[in-house]
């Protein structure tokens, strides 16, 4: 069941106009890092979109210069925290990886394969640095607008793992650019990334939130019908190429990753690489 929205507090939860939603992450002062709650929160605020006849379309959108700096290294909360488990998934609690791969199969994995099959179209308008798991918050929904000084990027195989754990890098810059990304860490521009088919539009910084909302409206003049049919048979035609299988097999291999640094490390990631990936975010290249 869907939570009061007035109660959010990681983003806010809004109606630009007649038939659009809009959730806008909230946590300026971290960059709009992602923790539990900011999760569960989207995740909430999905469903209360979805549940709403009036609503055609949702935009995904971010306050303040960057979309999102990842996940929330320093304020990670324990499932449980802000709600029930919603994918099915338990041994949250269990030592080794366990927990640890149960954690990440709710939260990562299970949201964002969950968000991605919501049947309404979904719009992600982007601003800024994007990194890591920021895509996480983006690349699950079905068209993306992005301002002239966004930047994508997933430093972490510097962690000593494959990328962050919605692993579609592949289905989303083509094969030979994810692992561009993937091996340097660099960031993509906003005008590469449309180039490549990722972003859909780029648009002046000033502009991104109208440019959306103007986009999001005229989608949300067609029959809702035609949306969802539309939507689910995009999703079938990668579905039918194997998607679910490769993303879930690439969880895998990031499971393994964090177990070897659990070995070598007794540290889920390789304990220098925090600090690599700050610096890598600075120098990220300006947007071209
Ligand atoms: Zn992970």
């Amino acid at each position: 069941m869907a939570q009061a929205e007035q109660s959010y507090e990681t983003i806010r939860y809004e109606r630009p106009s007649e038939n659009v939603a809009r959730i806008m992450l909230a946590r300026v002062e971290t960059r709009n890092a992602q923790n539990l709650q900011m999760l569960y929160e989207i995740d909430d605020a999905l469903d209360v979109a979805m549940q709403d006849d009036e609503v055609r379309v949702v935009i995904i959108g971010a306050d303040g210069p960057h979309f999102s700096s990842g996940h929330d290294l320093k304020n990670r909360g324990r499932i449980g925290d802000f709600g029930p488990p919603k994918m099915g998934v338990g041994g949250f609690r269990e030592p080794g990886q366990a927990g640890h791969m149960a954690y990440e199969q709710e939260v990562f994995l299970g949201f964002c394969w969950r968000w991605r099959n919501m049947p309404k179209p979904t719009i992600a308008s982007v601003q800024g640095k994007a990194i890591a798991g920021g895509l996480m918050l983006i690349w699950p929904f079905d068209l993306i607008v992005a301002s002239e000084d966004a930047q994508f990027s997933d430093p972490v195989v510097t962690f000593g793992v494959n990328g962050h754990e919605y692993f579609v890098h592949a289905w989303e810059v083509g094969h030979r650019k994810a692992k561009e990304m993937l091996f340097t860490g660099e960031a993509l521009s906003a005008q590469e990334a449309k180039e490549i088919g990722m972003v859909n539009r780029v648009v002046k910084r000033e502009d991104l939130e109208s440019e959306t909302l103007a986009l999001a409206e005229k989608i949300g003049r067609q029959p809702a019908m035609g949306l969802k049919l539309a939507k689910m048979s995009v999703n079938q035609s990668l579905d039918a190429q194997g998607m679910w299988n490769a993303v879930q097999s690439a969880f895998g291999l990031h499971h393994l990753g964090h177990a070897n640094m659990r070995i070598l490390h007794q540290s889920a990631v390789e304990p220098t690489g925090a600090k690599k990936i700050r610096k890598q975010a600075k120098e990220a290249k300006p947007a071209s």
